[in-house]
């Protein structure tokens, strides 16, 4: 059991789920690990989380389904998943949030300043993308939304942002890769190729096409402490495990 109160922490950061990926073969097995310690881990966030706080987990691709599971059977809400594209392959990053006590995402910030993701502190720089004539940005007669930042600007007229809206896709540059460009087989450099392939990009540099529209990373701490910014309210306490 974790040494901190119920209700205390403000977010949940799993680096390193747990399973014994190699054990789970066989129906019994998973059964097991449903019912058995393995969930009592995430049933033990769930006890120090504050209401509206979010577990961030680092899964693996080949287990990641299990995982989920097992933190939904711990009594959390499925938010998304994010992509992270490294390499050799893909890691789901599974975002869940414990439930509001509170009748909104508004008021549950007020009251624990938990409960909303910090899309301004995790917006990527470029213009914001626009869908329509007024720009895609908040509307400003919207009683609450799940996002910092404008959100509680109720009735006021809402200020164009500096950047566009974090996508539950990340990239990871190949270690090695550095300002003057990226090595062969980094995900930056193969996303900007195959733009370059189908004539929308020009010379192979990093943020010249598609990868501009994504987070990169230099290095896994650099993940880590988006993940923290995107999902803690300031000076807030994160759990990792
Ligand atoms: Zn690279």
């Amino acid at each position: 059991m974790l040494p901190l109160p119920d209700c205390s922490a403000d977010t949940a950061l799993v680096t390193r789920p747990p399973l014994a990926a190699g054990a789970l073969v066989s129906a019994e097995a998973i059964l097991e690990y449903l019912q058995g310690p393995a969930v009592h881990v995430w049933r033990d966030l769930h006890r120090v989380l504050k209401p509206g706080a979010h577990l961030v987990c680092r899964a693996g691709a080949y287990t990641f389904d299990l995982a989920s599971i097992g933190i939904r059977s711990a009594g959390f809400e499925y938010r998304d998943t994010i992509a992270h594209q490294g390499t050799p392959g893909w890691e789901p990053i599974l975002l869940f949030r414990k439930p509001l006590h509170e009748t909104t995402v508004a008021r549950q910030v007020l009251a624990t300043g938990t409960g909303a993701l910090n899309i301004e502190a995790c917006r990527i720089a470029g213009a914001p993308r626009t869908t329509h004539k007024a720009g895609n940005f908040p509307n400003p007669h919207t009683r609450a939304s799940s996002s910092w930042g404008q959100a509680f600007k109720v009735g006021a007229v809402a200020e164009v942002p500096s950047g566009r809206w974090p996508a539950n896709v990340t990239l990871q540059h190949a270690a090695g890769c550095d300002e003057r460009g990226c090595l062969d087989g980094c995900p930056v450099a193969q996303l900007d190729g195959q733009r370059r392939a189908r004539g929308e990009g020009g010379k192979l540099r990093t943020g010249d096409s598609g990868s501009c529209y994504f987070e990169q990373f230099r290095t896994s701490q650099e993940v880590l402490d988006w993940l923290v910014r995107l999902t803690t309210p300031a000076g807030g306490t994160v759990v990792v495990t």
